[in-house]
Formats: C-alpha cells, sequence, structure tokens
C-alpha cells in the first residue's frame, strides 16, 4: 500500500463542485512522471498507478518518451473518470501539471 505523502491530504466531500463526471480528469502522457500525489489525493479513486503498455508509449513525444523511460513507463491511469467530483485536488497536487479537468460525457450541472 502506498504510504500518503504530506503535504497531500485526501480530499473530502466540502471540495466536491460539481456532479459526478460532470468535469473528469485528462492526464498528459507527456508530462505524468507517475510520482503519485493524484492518487493520494483524490476522495473517489479516479486514479491508479500503472505501467504504460507499448501502445501507449508510442504515442508519446521524443520527451516523453525520455521522461517515461527515466520513471520506469509508470504513470497514472484514469480508471474511473465518471466518479470524479471536480474539487481539482489532482490538478494542484500534480508536480508536472499534467493534470486538466474537461467536460464529461452525458452529466449535466
Ligand atoms: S478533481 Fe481530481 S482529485 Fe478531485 S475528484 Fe476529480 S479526479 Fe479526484
Amino acid at each position: 500500500m502506498r504510504k500518503q505523502q504530506p503535504p497531500f491530504q485526501r480530499g473530502t466531500v466540502q471540495n466536491f463542485k460539481h456532479p459526478a463526471g460532470f468535469l473528469v480528469p485528462a492526464v498528459d502522457p507527456n508530462r505524468c512522471e507517475g510520482k503519485g500525489p493524484c492518487v493520494d489525493v483524490c476522495p473517489v479513486d479516479v486514479f491508479e498507478m500503472g505501467v504504460m503498455t507499448p501502445q501507449q508509449r508510442a504515442s508519446l513525444s521524443i520527451k516523453g518518451t525520455v521522461k517515461g523511460f527515466v520513471h520506469g513507463w509508470k504513470q497514472v491511469q484514469v480508471v474511473h473518470p465518471d466518479a470524479c467530483r471536480a474539487c481539482g485536488l489532482c490538478v494542484t497536487a500534480c508536480p508536472e501539471k499534467a493534470i486538466k479537468l474537461a467536460r464529461g460525457n452525458g452529466v449535466q450541472p
């Protein structure tokens, strides 16, 4: 189990700003270095740490390929995007500024 790293604290219901799935996180694979603070802070477990597949690696830029190789191809995966409550904690926590929130599908405010 991952050890939670200060100063990141897991979000709570007070952080929720929108219905689930109204906004969803988009991770830039060329920026993510698999450090994982987003996994720690997300109150609804939208992310899991994973390893990039060969198909995912093939779509990286040159800079992204170098970063991926150096970090063992570790990268967060958005496994439950429809659970996102748009608290923004993952966006703030990411040291690589790899996460943005974008409109989700099917949920109206
Ligand atoms: S904004 Fe980020 S931290 Fe907040 S619920 Fe969505 S994925 Fe989780």
